[in-house]
């Protein structure tokens, strides 16, 4: 059977007698530091079959969980010392004769691998080598946390699904379309010679998943869309979306910069960085402590981190919990009145993760805030975001390409 690769996505609605023959399942596999989270998806329905994680890797008491479609959960704490070892309980769930729903690791098509930082490099979805390998590995010192367990997972993956093609699908390549105007900042250029200092952008594809997704819904092709995305969860990004293409978005060289996020500050004067160091004689991990784990909602709220417990808080009349709300929300604001300069007609202001999709004080404070800048033809919309289900798709894709140029 000879697929068309562009419209793959559609092809089970027009024909949907193709679903009988048609058996294709993609591991997603989302790497983080001490836990490894997986998803295992059928392509003729793009919906999983199973799922599990291993968390607190490396650390005492390591948990197991996983569910496949129709079987017994697992949940048990386990003894696992690092990711290789996580991927083996996978493998082993997956293939567990009562609770699992593999026969053989041969059964999966593709591992779709979530990589946080592609840097310049990757501009799309790839087929894993070695010199992705190396890629990946350079661009583990721009994402120390991040770039390192997607490898460990990776190379695991190698060895226990061998022979199934392994696809690296980067939070940064959807970002790659930035003019340089875009993404440069206002540091000496030797800087960006030197060390890559220029914005990257994150959460790429939850920004492109919600792109296509808001077309759909407008029921317009995506390629004539101004789209302004907001994914506010623990992290938040927004972007600007011309045509399916970022063409500006808030966070920089690290998820560091732009939102007010859960424990994250978002843009700050950066003479500040200086100030507080020799104010409060911090060492580097303190400064970095301090901006990313105790700053955002949490650190203007002094109460949680959690969307939920400021806005109970605030109904309560709180006022460090109104205060976070409503720099959170001006903030946003700020990012949307900037991106619709940099669209001009912006067709849709689409809002996703945790807080875009649960919460609608915020959307509504940005909807009010908003009035009368965007044209009256833009729409305000809600999707679920699913990365997971894109990097099975670009997984799907890439592995079929494969097959085809064999
Ligand atoms: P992550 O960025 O870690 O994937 P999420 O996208 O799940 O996180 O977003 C987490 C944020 O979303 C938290 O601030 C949480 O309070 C908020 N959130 C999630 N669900 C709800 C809900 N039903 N009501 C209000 N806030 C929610």
């Amino acid at each position: 059977m000879v697929f068309d690769l562009e419209s793959f996505g559609g092809v089970f609605e027009k024909r949907p007698d193709l679903k009988v023959i048609f058996v294709m399942l993609i591991l997603v596999i989302n790497c983080g530091s001490s836990s490894i989270k997986y998803e295992l998806f059928d392509m003729a329905k793009e919906k999983p079959v199973a799922r599990g994680s291993v968390t607190r890797i490396g650390e005492m008491g390591s948990s197991l969980v996983f569910e496949a479609e129709n079987k017994d959960r697992i949940d048990r704490k386990v003894v696992c010392p690092g990711h290789h070892r996580a991927v083996e309980f996978m493998r082993d769930v997956l293939m567990d004769p009562d609770a699992g729903i593999l026969k053989d690791v041969s059964e999966v098509s593709g591992v779709g691998h979530r990589v946080v930082h592609g840097g310049e490099e990757f501009t799309s979805s790839i087929l894993v080598d070695g010199e992705v390998i190396d890629g990946i590995r350079r661009f583990s010192e721009l994402a120390p946390l991040h770039n390192p367990p997607a490898l460990e997972g990776i190379r695991g993956c190698e060895q226990i699904f061998k022979n199934v093609p392994q696809v690296a699908v980067f939070d940064t390549a959807f970002h790659q379309t930035m003019p340089r105007k875009a993404f440069f900042y206002g540091l000496p250029y030797e800087l960006y010679e030197k060390y890559g200092l220029r914005k990257y952008g994150f959460h790429g594809t939850s920004h492109r998943y919600v792109a296509g997704k808001a077309a759909e819904i407008l029921g317009r092709s995506l390629s004539e869309l101004n789209l302004i995305t907001a994914h506010l969860g623990n992290g938040c990004s927004m972007a600007a979306v011309r045509g399916g293409k970022s063409v500006d978005t808030s966070m920089g060289f690290t998820p560091l910069e732009g939102l007010v996020m859960g424990t994250r500050c978002g843009d700050i004067d950066p003479a500040v960085v200086a100030y507080l160091m020799s104010k409060e004689m911090l060492g580097d991990g303190e400064l970095s402590e301090i901006l990313n784990k105790r700053s955002g909602l949490l650190g203007l709220s002094g109460i949680s981190n959690d969307m939920r417990d400021i806005l109970d808080a605030r109904r309560r009349g709180e006022q460090r919990a109104v205060l976070a709300f409503d720099v959170f929300v001006h903030r946003v604001v700020k990012y949307a009145g900037a991106y619709s300069a940099v669209l001009k007609n912006v067709d849709a202001i689409v809002f996703t993760g945790g807080i875009g999709e649960n919460v609608p004080e915020v959307r509504d404070s940005v909807e009010e805030s908003l009035a009368g800048l965007l044209g009256k033809e833009a729409r305000f919309l809600t999707v679920q975001t699913d990365e997971e289900l894109l990097i099975a798709r670009d997984t799907c894709k890439v592995v079929l390409e494969k097959q085809k140029t064999k």
